[in-house]
């Protein structure tokens, strides 16, 4: 039974709907401001059957508010997804075909990356093999621009991720499409993509960084929570949400 959706629960989305994505921590700040404004109830713990509840009136526009983790700091995000297209021609308002080959080339790199990343030179070569209307170096360049810009790849050091609005909603495409090469998190069971292997060959799990970091957090001797082989990875730091921290 769903609840009825009330004037908090419209700001909400009103405010999702600009943003996109927010942090949990935005989410949270996002959903006390609503409720106040139209005081009604809230309680912290009780922000995912807020959303459930608008989920439940989204649904038959096959809109969902979708939560996942960070790869990068291990924080949880929520995304406002849709739900209707699950390919990429959900961009094909906002890109041209010859540019959404190469962003699914660029996917390809990244998904069949040890590391989840995708050089800048790695792309630029891969517009070699294009099918539709051959990019241009400069082309290139200004199209992976606007894929960070509009969040769906983050870069580093010349170095391209898929971000996490591009995790979250992508998810059903990426583990369709590529059934067998896409990793899987052992902790967290979410798709892998910046992740530690275990190097036992008979194992070979994969766990996120982040989860990682939780996971062997405090122990001196890491083994790999499959095969109780030891864990030869260097095992990042926690992040703390940003709350201390400046952002
Ligand atoms: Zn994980
Ligand atoms: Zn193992």
């Amino acid at each position: 039974m769903s609840r009825q959706m009330g004037d908090s629960h419209r700001r909400f989305l009103q405010a999702m709907m600009g943003r996109g994505i927010t942090d949990e921590q935005g989410a949270l700040r996002l959903y006390q401001h609503c409720c106040e404004t139209h005081k009604t109830q809230c309680a912290p713990d009780k922000l995912d059957d807020f959303i459930d509840t608008i989920n439940s009136k989204l649904q038959p526009m096959f809109m969902q508010i979708r939560k996942g983790m960070s790869e990068d700091n291990g924080q949880q995000y929520y995304a406002l997804v849709n739900m209707a297209e699950t390919e990429i021609t959900r961009m094909t308002s906002d890109y041209a075909d010859n540019e959404l080959e190469l962003f699914r080339k660029t996917m390809d790199l990244i998904v069949s990356s040890e590391n989840g990343k995708a050089s800048s030179t790695e792309i630029l070569n891969s517009t070699d093999s294009m099918t539709s209307k051959k990019l241009k170096k400069s082309e290139t360049e200004h199209l992976l621009n606007r894929l960070v810009n509009d969040k769906w790849l983050c870069e580093k050091h010349g170095e391209y991720t898929l971000s996490t609005r591009c995790i979250i909603e992508m998810e059903p495409y990426i583990r369709a499409m590529y059934q067998d090469q896409v990793k899987v998190c052992h902790i967290c069971h979410n798709i892998a993509f910046q992740c530690q292997i275990c190097e036992n060959p008979t194992c070979g799990i994969k766990i996120h960084n982040p989860c990682v970091a939780r996971y062997f957090k405090g122990r001196t001797e890491p083994h790999c929570p499959a095969c109780d082989d030891f864990w030869p990875h260097e095992i990042p730091e926690v992040r703390r949400p940003h709350t201390k921290s400046r952002r």
